[in-house]
């Protein structure tokens, strides 16, 4: 396996290991995904500015550089990585020509630079001299290697993208540190700088941070992790990770390991490393999956849970979580090529990653649960999570800032190639240049399934197109200039080889039935209920769109499920259906079962609205599982 990277002329990143590269010669053009990217750039970004501005996490680096600085504000040992994922949804937005954050940028790079320690060193929080405790004291808790993390991801997009590596040399003296310092021992208590030192290796060619990370993924799991409030479990150190069963512990730090691991397998191809990640994908999306993606069903601890514990009113599913599952998701699909990845990856984007943000873009949600009851939904605010609404900013505001850098890359995961072949990954309007060919994709995906590709510039011999097919995806067709394509499917792969011309159109059909989905018989919380998807995207009902019925009455039947109508609202689209309304028979807790008896019901009108877009008319009840009398296929009697 040769350890030697290779920039092709695209500037994409050639791995050593993987089955398929990654392309950046991409552009959302139009299209949900092309709104929530405006959105970011007009709405999201500039109120996370303001935001860190407020909160303080820009003062806690210049205070620094005063002679009596101002106390750390905030409570957390970890603020400055606000700032720096801040800082990697930036370097895409200004690489892209937008410049409206160009002085925050500029303000925030040329702060870190005068606050790094002579040595390298960098963290606002133990740089203060009336810190509580000293660098590198609290490996458990301090986040300073977390830090560091977030950094080289700023930095290596601001290279990459900008062409700006003043933030390189600063998180490459930091990383040179962390190197001589943590050779032969220590290991941070939140992953998240594997990934890091794995893209810094890709930008640099400097091996020694490919060992470095390597060597994080394996030191876990000695059961050293100290912490007065959490168990070794939380921090993924109770087991070496290659003999974990399940993933387990803090769902967010699972993710960024897993991810971590899969960068080091991209480079070093260490079979052993994939075949553990492997096991442990399969089992997570088999056990431990909300429908929605999400990932972590505990408050307590953050923790993922046991396999099918998957309650929907008390989900946590930290939308930090869900981008540490696409971003595992995607590092699979380059490490293997499979297709089985993808479906996760985009299940998560509409729906566990999306419900973070408010449809204006300026609000967040810290955990998505899939279900509000009632009584809930007319609290005022909660501190243990689960507040009626989106709010503007948290105290630990890990994931606002965490949609910013996602949002802002969502062109990287458009489309992928390996030699002689481009896959298109992700259905979006579009435009794709590699090194080979030009394509221009037009559709409305995900709110419908006919997608167009046009080839605007072919190589002169035979050339892949590998189209996508999503796992929910039946009687798909294609076709290339009208005519009709008999093109093998295999593994969630159309494969279209031919000689291609500038001007050849390539048509995609992608059927969206409204689905039903029931849950696994161990899964008690949703067991007896169906939840509705259409595409990638799946619904909840609110209140308001219940009328006649409350939502926790609606009782939803094969019939109904088939003879659903599809509705455009704004820019999404609903779906309208008739359903029983089925009152409980009584207001006893636990009712003896009618063993004869049919139970009343009357048909309401509900309409089902994309679970992403719940909580922007208020609070009230809503739920993404209903019931239904329709059991394992069959009609209960
Ligand atoms: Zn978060």
């Amino acid at each position: 396996m040769t350890s030697k990277q290779v920039r092709p002329l695209d500037g994409a990143v050639r791995t050593a290991a993987g089955a398929v590269r990654p392309l950046s010669g991409i552009r959302i053009t139009g299209g949900l995904l092309h709104d929530w990217q405006r959105r970011n750039s007009r709405a999201t970004i500039p109120h996370t500015i303001e935001q860190l501005r407020a909160a303080g996490n820009v003062a806690n680096l210049s205070r620094l550089l005063e002679d009596d600085p101002a106390p750390y504000r905030g409570r957390y040992p970890f603020l400055d990585t606000d700032l720096y994922k801040t800082l990697e949804g930036l370097a895409y937005e200004l690489g892209d020509g937008d410049t409206s954050a160009r002085e925050f940028f500029d303000e925030v790079v040329g702060l870190l630079e005068r606050v790094q320690a002579g040595d390298g060193y960098l963290n606002s929080f133990f740089q203060d001299p009336e810190a509580a405790k000293k660098p590198w004291e609290d490996l458990a808790w301090g986040h300073e290697l977390y830090n560091l993390g977030h950094l080289i991801q700023a930095a290596v997009a601001a290279n990459r993208r900008m062409g700006d590596d003043r933030l390189l040399r600063v998180a490459t003296r930091f990383a040179d540190l962390a190197a001589d310092r943590f050779g032969q021992s220590g290991v941070c208590g939140h992953p998240e700088v594997e990934m890091a030192l794995v893209e810094l290796y890709r930008e640099t060619g400097e091996r020694r941070y490919l060992t470095l990370a390597a060597a994080f993924v394996d030191r876990r799991g000695t059961g050293q992790m100290e912490h007065r409030i959490f168990p070794a479990e939380y921090f993924q150190d109770h087991v070496p990770l290659r003999e974990l069963p399940s993933v387990t512990g803090h769902a967010v730090r699972m993710a960024y390991l897993a991810a971590g691991a899969a960068d080091v397998f991209l480079e070093t191809g260490d079979r052993s490393l994939f075949e553990t990640l492997e096991r442990l994908w399969d089992d997570m999306v088999a056990t431990k999956l909300y429908v929605t993606g999400g990932l972590g069903s505990r408050h307590s601890d953050e923790a993922i849970g046991d396999r099918y514990e998957l309650p929907s009113e008390r989900a946590y599913t930290e939308t930090c979580a869900a981008i540490g599952v696409m971003q595992w998701a995607w590092r699979m699909f380059l490490a293997s090529g499979a297709a089985k990845y993808l479906d996760v990856f985009e299940r998560v984007l509409y729906n566990a990653y999306a419900v973070g943000l408010s449809a204006e873009g300026t609000a967040f949600f810290y955990d998505n649960p899939l279900q509000r009851r009632p009584d809930h939904a007319q609290r005022s605010g909660s501190e243990d999570g689960g507040e009626p609404l989106r709010r503007a900013w948290f105290t630990c505001p890990c994931c606002p800032p965490n949609i910013v850098r996602w949002m802002a890359q969502l062109a990287d995961y458009v489309a992928a190639e390996r030699d002689g072949a481009v896959l298109i990954t992700t259905y979006t309007q579009a435009e794709i240049r590699t090194a080979e060919l030009d394509l221009a994709m037009e559709t409305a995906y995900p709110w419908d399934g006919d997608v167009r590709i046009a080839v605007e510039r072919a190589p002169e011999g035979p050339y892949g197109l590998v189209l996508r097919v999503p796992g929910w995806a039946g009687n798909v067709t294609v076709t290339v200039n009208g005519e009709p394509c008999r093109a093998p499917e295999s593994g969630g792969w159309l494969t279209l080889h031919r000689t291609w011309s500038p001007g050849d159109e390539v048509r995609l059909t992608l059927p969206m039935p409204v689905r039903a989905h029931g849950s696994h018989p161990h899964l008690d919380a949703t067991r007896g209920a169906l939840s509705l998807a259409r595409g990638p995207i799946v619904y909840c009902v609110e209140q308001h769109d219940s009328p006649q019925a409350p939502v926790d009455d609606l009782l939803v039947g094969a019939h109904d499920v088939v003879n659903a109508h599809t509705e455009r609202r704004d820019e999404a689209v609903v779906l309208r259906l008739e359903a029983d309304a089925a009152p409980p028979p009584s207001a006893e807790l636990y009712p003896e079962l009618p063993l004869h008896e049919a139970l009343p019901e009357t048909r309401v009108v509900a309409t089902f609205v994309p679970y992403f877009l719940w909580g922007n008319r208020g609070p009230q009840a809503m739920r993404v599982w209903v019931r239904t009398p329709w059991t394992n296929g069959k009609k209960a009697s």
